[in-house]
Formats: structure tokens, C-alpha cells, sequence
């Protein structure tokens, strides 16, 4: 590994914010004592602070050497509205909050980067580093473009990084193209009559109604979208009845749709709506349909790519680019952002053996030992940028 002296040196630092933020987990739109911590280090490296864009984001801007160049880096700061397993010493205080996506070390990860270039300037040009609020769902990276981020803060290229417990520690993925999915969700109500379990035939049953549509929604994929376009439909909430004897009037159900191909998307919206409504239909039930599309399928850009791909390997070696990595069915709002400048989002190993648990997992939490390789990959896309 050939990771940045200034940024090794930092590290038990480095450690201690991260253990910090972790205890101390805010949810989307709510990061208010984390952009606190954030501004405040930002500030007293010297760099130009703006706060308040898409509610809680922070941005920072530290010029180089004169040059037109300017280039992104981003993080997201926000938490999941979930609990926290085991009992680290540095474990959420605060109930129903868990750091669970390991926001806190890219947090950490983008602040160090930013000190260390704030102290060298050893660049052309500038540098942007967006602390973005509401990632998990929320979609803050779409309200932070949406509320002027590129016009007032310039970026010609974007980057992006997330841990990743299924990469080995040691090593870091990025793809050209998509890598990934989209993400949509749907929320049906139907509706029947309700009555007398042992008298169905006096009452349109929601539930039986349910169960088929359920079924029959899955063809969707099976049978409507390209095979070689991956795309999941999952239906991950049904709801109905309060009893044995006594068939309900409504049931409800909820999902996701995912897709790593924007045609794929469309056909399972188009055909979702046809499928929930005609067989309602055919049972005689009526359905109410919400189908929201939340964020779109995370593109990287071919040339950026290439960069991040360099930057891997001038900081893990070349064993350390793991260029096959598959992509995700798993979705980012960095995705708005990509949808405006080139750029690219990497993934960064943090697992230590198999049993290394997922993100949103109850157990999971963030490797501190990534947080130097993450913060010298992120000063790589603008020191390697100022070399070429
Ligand atoms: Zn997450
Ligand atoms: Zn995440």
C-alpha cells in the first residue's frame, strides 16, 4: 500500500472521530450536530465553508495552485433509523439510530482527505468536498443538486467512495458503466368487501385478491424484461385481516423495484400498474396504486473511471484493484449526481472473512483500518489530476 504519510499519521485521530460520530448517530435531514463537527474541522483547517445547502450539507472549498480544474469529492453523513448489535465501547447512545452504512467513516474519510489537501495544496485548480445529508432513502443527494450545488460550486468531474464489507480489506472496486441499480418503490391498498369468513361468497375477498396479484407480479421480471438486464422486483410488506373468522375489505402490500438498465425500469413500471390493476379486476377488487421512482441507476463515466482505476492502484498496488467486482442491485443517490458531471463511485474493501457482516446488518459496523486507504484514494482524483 502507498497511502499518504500525513494521513497514516492521522489515524488514531482519525479513529476517535469516527467512534465519535458513530455514537452518535443522526438520521436524514437531521445530521445537525454532525455537520456541526464537520464545518467546525473544516473551518479550522483554513477552508471555505458553505452550510446549509439541502438543509444540513456542508461544502467546502480549497483552492490550489491557479488553474481552471475543479474537481468533486462527496461523502454522505446520515445514519439508519435502526438498532445497533453488540456492545463496542463506541456503540449508538441514542435508540432506534445506528450508524449501519458506515456513513460515519466516509464522513471521516472526506475530512481527512480535506485536511490533508487544505495543508499541501499541491494541486491545480480546486477542489469541492460535498458532506451530503439523507442518503439512505431520503434521496439528499437529489435535494443537494436540486438546491444549486453545481452552479454555485462548479465541479467539472464528481467522486464518491463506499466501504464495502464483501471486498477483501486491502482492496477497492470501480466499473465503468452502470454499477448500481436504480431504485423505485410501490405501495398498493386493495380493496374487496369484507364479511363472514364462512360466507365467502357474500364478500370480495383482498387477501385471495393479494396473493395472486403478488404471484403475478412476479412474471414481470421472469417474463418481461431482458434476462441479461438484471432487474429485481421484491414485495416485502402484506398486510391484511385482524382475525380467523372475519375476511377483511382492504389489504395492503409494498415493495422495490431495481434495475441496472433505465429501459428495464420503465417496462417493470409500465407493466406494473397493468398486472395490480387487471388482476384486481379479474377478482373483482379495485386497487389503489403509488409507484414512486426514487433514485436512477449509478452510471460511471468510461474516463473517470479509468482515473479511479489509476488512483486504486497508485494506492493498493496493482493486486489491490479488484476490476472484476460485480456490480450492485444495491442503490445511491450519488446517482444524481452522475446524472450531471462525469465521474465515479468506488467501492472500498473493509471485510475481514466471510463472516464480516453486511451494511444495515444489526452487527455490522465500519472498519477503522479503511479510513486511511479511503481518504488517500479520495486525494488521489486531485493529486494524480494535478501530475497529468
Ligand atoms: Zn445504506
Ligand atoms: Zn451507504
Amino acid at each position: 500500500m502507498d497511502l499518504i504519510p500525513s494521513i497514516v499519521a492521522r489515524h488514531a485521530e482519525m479513529t476517535a472521530w469516527r467512534r465519535q460520530l458513530h455514537a452518535r448517530p443522526e438520521i436524514g435531514f437531521e445530521e445537525v450536530e454532525t455537520a456541526a463537527f464537520v464545518a467546525d474541522r473544516l473551518r479550522a483547517a483554513g477552508i471555505a465553508v458553505h452550510t446549509g445547502l439541502a438543509g444540513t450539507g456542508v461544502v467546502g472549498v480549497i483552492e490550489g495552485r491557479p488553474g481552471s480544474r475543479s474537481i468533486g469529492l462527496r461523502a454522505d453523513m446520515d445514519a439508519l433509523p435502526m438498532d445497533e448489535a453488540g456492545d463496542r465501547p463506541w456503540r449508538s447512545t441514542i435508540p432506534g439510530r445506528f450508524h449501519g452504512c458506515g456513513h460515519d467513516g466516509h464522513t471521516v474519510m472526506l475530512l481527512a482527505a480535506a485536511l490533508h489537501l487544505a495543508a499541501t495544496r499541491d494541486f491545480d485548480g480546486r477542489v469541492v468536498v460535498v458532506f451530503q445529508p439523507a442518503e439512505e432513502g431520503l434521496g439528499g443527494g437529489r435535494v443537494m443538486v436540486e438546491a444549486g450545488l453545481f452552479e454555485r460550486f462548479p465541479c467539472d468531474e464528481i467522486y464518491a467512495l463506499h466501504n464495502m464489507p464483501l471486498l477483501p480489506f486491502g482492496q477497492a472496486s470501480v466499473r465503468p458503466g452502470p454499477a448500481l441499480a436504480s431504485f423505485d418503490r410501490f405501495e398498493v391498498t386493495i380493496r374487496g368487501v369484507g364479511g363472514h369468513a364462512a360466507m365467502p361468497h357474500k364478500t370480495i375477498d383482498p387477501g385471495l385478491t393479494m396473493a395472486h396479484v403478488v404471484v403475478a407480479l412476479q412474471a414481470l421480471v421472469a417474463r418481461n424484461t431482458d434476462p441479461l438486464q438484471a432487474a429485481v422486483l421484491s414485495v416485502t410488506q402484506m398486510n391484511v385481516g385482524t382475525t380467523h373468522n372475519v375476511i377483511a375489505s382492504e389489504a395492503r402490500f409494498a415493495g422495490t423495484v431495481r434495475a441496472l438498465d433505465e429501459a428495464a425500469r420503465a417496462i417493470i413500471e409500465a407493466g406494473f400498474s397493468r398486472t395490480v390493476q387487471h388482476v384486481a379486476q379479474a377478482y373483482g377488487a379495485q386497487a389503489d396504486i403509488a409507484y414512486i421512482r426514487e433514485y436512477p441507476v449509478l452510471i460511471n463515466d468510461a474516463a473517470a473511471s479509468r482515473q479511479a482505476g489509476a488512483a486504486i492502484e497508485a494506492t493498493l498496488g496493482r493486486d489491490g484493484f479488484a476490476a472484476a467486482f460485480p456490480p450492485l442491485m444495491a442503490a445511491e443517490d450519488f446517482a444524481f449526481m452522475l446524472q450531471q458531471r462525469p465521474g465515479a463511485y468506488l467501492l472500498v474493501g473493509q471485510g475481514t472473512g466471510p463472516e464480516s457482516p453486511m451494511v444495515h446488518h444489526p452487527a455490522y459496523d465500519f472498519n477503522d483500518d479503511i479510513l486511511p486507504i479511503g481518504a488517500s484514494l479520495l486525494c488521489q482524483f486531485v493529486e494524480l489530476r494535478g501530475v497529468n
